[in-house]
């Protein structure tokens, strides 16, 4: 990924003033969404996507009490693991996964958002199981059926989530989805809520208390998200594009 090296050394008061400035507008929308949809805003957790932003403006969100940070991909987020401030942030891993990456997402991160595989949570079991820890899981679904989107299909969650409903340290707490890339925002809405459906139905079929959120929302439809149910959002661009800060990264 591209890294501006003035960005990487030096953090201005500026974008320290505008990085605020953004997170404060988030929460106050959040915050509005949220009531007007008749939810406590305190039911609804924001995750900064860290993934096109570098270590210290990440170090930075922390100080500005952002403790849920996101990655996609193992090679970037690493370079942000090292740092010290690291230890101090929930990381969440939003990217699809890969077998030869598992042991590590498991050892580094707390909650992993992209499973959709019944091998792979497998792995993390068996990992998290040799660990002696304890990790937070979102199956994603592909709610409206794209051709080449991840996540499994619906009709396949059942049997998915009845798979992984017995594991002690992979603790499946949710359904992710992304909205399509469209404009339209009746289908995207469409899709949030086809996730909060799904969500009712399974916890009726399995009778699971564990499994009570939804992830989903991203810069351009969190307030959709929010108004659909969403209680984990994963808000990047919208918040970590600072003006000089290079648009790095593939964001969806
Ligand atoms: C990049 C990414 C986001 C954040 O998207 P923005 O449009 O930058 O807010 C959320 N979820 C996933 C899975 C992503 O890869």
């Amino acid at each position: 990924m591209v890294q501006n090296d003035h960005e990487r050394l030096h953090f201005s008061q500026s974008q320290h003033l505008e990085l605020n400035n953004r997170l404060t507008a988030i929460r106050e929308r959040i915050a509005k969404t949220a009531e007007s949809a008749g939810r406590n805003p305190e039911d609804i957790r924001l995750i900064a996507v860290t993934k096109t932003a570098s270590p210290v403006l990440a170090e930075h969100l922390l100080t500005l009490g952002i403790q849920d940070m996101a990655e996609n991909r193992w090679q970037v987020a690493r370079e942000k693991l090292v740092h010290p401030f690291a230890a101090r942030v929930r990381w969440h891993f939003i990217g699809p996964l890969q077998s030869n990456k598992i042991k590590s997402i498991a050892s580094a991160f707390s909650v992993v958002h992209a499973l959709e595989d019944a091998e792979h949570a497998e792995q993390f079991e068996q990992i998290l199981t040799s660990l002696g820890k304890h990790m937070e899981a979102f199956v994603q679904v592909n709610v409206s059926g794209e051709p080449q989107k991840h996540g499994v299909h619906p009709e396949n969650l059942h049997l998915l989530l009845q798979k992984l409903q017995n594991y002690k340290f992979l603790r499946v707490v949710g359904l992710m989805t992304m909205a399509p890339l469209t404009r339209d925002y009746i289908e995207i809405r469409r899709t949030f809520r086809g996730l909060a459906n799904l969500l009712g139905e399974e916890r009726e079929r399995l009778s699971w208390g564990n499994l009570q959120y939804l992830s989903m929302g991203m810069s351009n439809d969190y307030e959709l998200a929010i108004a659909e149910g969403a209680t984990h959002l994963r808000i990047g661009r919208q918040l970590v594009s600072l003006e000089d800060t290079p648009e790095g990264g593939e964001s969806r």
